[in-house]
């Protein structure tokens, strides 16, 4: 991680992040493992379906409120 603005992980997106999408695949990730997407205001929507239909998703939180929680790294 650098000190750059976080990006939306969504493919070919630019714009800025505003929420992390944590997540977790049960067949290859302990279960307290938590990787994390980013996501801007316009695909939260999108990432969290690919992530919920999955049943990866665990939980959505501003990146702000992600970062104060965890630390900005
Ligand atoms: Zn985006």
């Amino acid at each position: 991680m650098s000190d750059e603005t976080p990006i939306c992980s969504a493919k070919g997106c630019r714009a800025d992040a505003v929420w992390v999408l944590a997540w977790n695949n049960p067949k290859i990730h302990t279960p307290e493992r938590r990787k994390t997407w980013l996501a801007c205001e316009g695909h939260r929507e999108h990432l969290s379906q690919f992530l919920g239909v999955r049943g990866f998703l665990k939980d959505v939180v501003l990146l702000k409120e992600w970062e104060s929680a965890h630390g900005s790294a």
